[in-house]
């Protein structure tokens, strides 16, 4: 099989290419990206043939579709805050890019297309567990254009008989996602902190829950959907039900680490959904196989991946990392340091 994958130099891209490399059915892989939040080096050493440029250039996309089997569509702005500072510029990326991934799929003739939807979709709607048939509520313009991305899969299924699968994605983390921008995930964040022995800063109280799901999990799903060809034309949600409150991420990542936290608070931010929990039903009977990583093992293997990746400074005295923070009270005591700071 050929397979395309849009955004490949992404954090789930890369990730994903590394997976479906180390399957004999997958014969060529095809990433097309811009390098606007991704970088070559995540693939570095994969053989993939790269496509460097954009989602919005139709000759690129004919060209990179030519022959392909399956699109797997991750290529996107992908952050609420980005989208609330600059709303159009997550618009063309998201909702006008998978526009034309769906064209050139379409002139290629029924390519299978797999596509990143968001769990962020469900917005300002209270009820949980999310289930796919909720009332969709966005509250930031990137979940505007997450919402047009799966509504775009179903109309041209319908439209035009395209095999199709929108995936909901709750909150991936693991090797691979990058702290350092303004725009990092809580989880690269908060391990980057705490190794640097910095503050962990807690937006809101930090009772927001999230459902989170390994990297290694979501593309486990990923492969099995293209071997499989399986097609869903509604909404997936690509979560198992697990949830867990930002304050109590933090004694996994304390834990995970051997070094205590500081914590900073700071105001809620603009757009973010108090708590997210899938109801994992859709997807466990169109992926009965798939059993997800849990959450402490994910930490351990993201950490793992930091310890070897960045260069930790060793804790200022101000912020020992055995100080007791302002917002944990914590009764265990401070384990060794732990992987890089031994080093
Ligand atoms: P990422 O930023 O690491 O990857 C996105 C990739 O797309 C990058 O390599 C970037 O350079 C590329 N890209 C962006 N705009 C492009 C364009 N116009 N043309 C070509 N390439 C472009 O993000 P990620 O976390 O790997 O996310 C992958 C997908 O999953 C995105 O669609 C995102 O919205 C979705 N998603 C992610 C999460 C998560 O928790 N990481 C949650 C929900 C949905």
């Amino acid at each position: 099989m050929n397979i395309v994958i849009t955004g490949g130099a992404g954090f789930i891209g890369s990730n994903l290419t590394r997976t479906l490399s180390e399957h004999p059915e997958i014969a060529e892989i095809r990433v097309i990206d811009n390098l606007s939040t991704g970088s070559k080096e995540n693939i570095a050493g994969l053989d993939v043939h790269f496509f460097e440029g954009d989602i919005q250039d139709a000759a690129l996309l004919d060209q990179a579709f030519r022959g392909a089997d399956a699109i797997v569509h991750l290529a996107a702005l992908p952050s609420v805050p980005r989208s609330v500072k600059d709303p159009l510029a997550s618009h063309h990326a998201n909702a006008t890019g998978t526009l034309q991934v769906l064209e050139a799929a379409r002139r290629a003739g029924n390519l299978h297309v797999i596509a990143a939807s968001s769990s962020s979709v469900y917005g300002a709607n209270p009820h949980l567990p999310k289930h796919e048939s909720l009332t969709t509520a966005p509250m930031s313009p990137y979940a505007v254009t997450k919402l047009a991305t799966e509504a775009y899969l179903g109309a041209y299924h319908h439209s035009y008989g395209l095999p199709v699968l929108p995936f909901r994605f709750f909150n991936v983390y693991g090797p691979g996602q990058r702290a350092d921008h303004p725009y990092a995930a809580v989880i690269p964040r908060w391990i980057s902190a705490v190794l640097a022995g910095q503050p962990v800063t807690v937006h809101g109280d930090g009772t927001q829950t999230r459902d989170f799901t390994y990297v290694g999990t979501v593309c486990r799903v990923l492969t099995d959907a293209i071997l499989r060809r399986v097609v869903e034309p509604r909404p997936v949600n690509l979560a198992f039900g697990s949830r867990i409150s930002l304050l109590d991420l933090i004694p996994a990542i304390e834990s995970a680490v051997g070094l205590r936290a500081l914590t900073d608070r700071a105001a809620t931010r603009v757009g973010d959904v108090p708590h997210s929990q899938a109801d994992g039903t859709r997807l466990r009977a169109l992926f009965p196989s798939v059993d997800p990583v849990r959450i402490h093992e994910g930490i351990s293997a993201t950490v793992d991946w930091f310890g070897g990746s960045i260069a930790p400074v060793a804790p200022s005295p101000r912020h020992s990392p055995c100080v007791t923070s302002m917002v944990i009270e914590e009764t265990r005591s401070c384990r060794p340091l732990v992987k890089a700071f031994q080093e």
